[in-house]
């Protein structure tokens, strides 16, 4: 068990600034502005008290992976205090807690998970839901995700939703070691992206391409990454694999 550090407001305000300077040191590094990466704090497994502290230390964007977890923690915590972030597979019986309390779903993969979030939308009053389709680039059987061939018809599915907005592509490679070889993913991702783009796919702005972590966001951020996904580098180790 990794020893559980006590996180107080002023230590999570430099581990957040760290991570931005390193974002703004990878984006200096291929001529692009820090201003278009959006750090996501992952706060999954953390309680509801060390997100309020991340919070008021700058956190503006939280994600977690669980429905469940995250909602106790969202209605403690406020709607409104932060942009909430689903990350983690949405199981179909979830998804109307999740039309609930997240701003932004990035792990849509099915057509008929679009088909149940429009229909949710529309009963739960929620005017609109960003959406990003995950893509599932390695092929690996275990994985959540949409395989590349499967793309077109989500894209297809979701301009045709009332409510829901298609606003980029998330990708999750598989774990290496070297953190070097998760590269090719993030630059096939953002080849699939720039092809939407050229079809005017998405509903606002460039299409946002959510991929990098911990070991690997510097990195993505030289592929074009424009969400970033940090847990353990804000928050330390999780006491549980997840
Ligand atoms: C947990 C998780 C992260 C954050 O991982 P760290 O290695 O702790 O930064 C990012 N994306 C997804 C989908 C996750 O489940």
């Amino acid at each position: 068990m990794p020893e559980t550090v006590t996180l107080d407001t002023e230590a999570l305000r430099m581990r957040l600034n760290e991570v931005r300077q390193r974002i703004e040191m990878g984006a200096r590094r291929v001529g692009r502005a820090p201003e278009e990466i959006t750090l996501i704090a992952v706060s999954k497994t953390h309680p509801t008290h060390v997100l309020d502290r991340a919070i008021m230390a700058g956190a503006r964007d939280l994600g977690e992976n669980r429905v469940q977890e995250a909602q106790g923690k969202i209605e403690a915590l406020g709607r409104e205090r932060a942009r909430w972030h689903l990350i983690g597979h949405l199981q179909a019986n979830k998804a109307r807690r999740a039309v609930k309390i997240f701003d932004m779903v990035h792990s849509v993969d099915t057509v008929a998970l679009v088909e149940r979030l429009e229909r949710l939308c529309a009963e739960e009053e929620r005017e609109e839901l960003q959406i990003l389709i995950q893509v599932d680039l390695a092929g690996e059987v275990t994985k959540t995700g949409a395989t590349e061939d499967e793309l077109p018809a989500l894209v297809d599915a979701l301009s045709r939703c009332e409510h829901l907005r298609l606003m980029g592509l998330m990708t999750l490679p598989p774990f290496f070691e070297d953190a070097d070889r998760a590269r090719p993913y993030f630059q096939r991702l953002r080849e699939l992206r720039d092809a939407l783009r050229a079809r005017a796919a998405f509903s606002t702005g460039d299409g946002e391409l959510s991929m990098g972590m911990s070991h690997d966001y510097e990195m993505a951020i030289e592929e074009g990454a424009t969400m970033v996904r940090v847990g353990t580098a804000i928050f330390g180790a999780r006491a549980a694999a997840v």
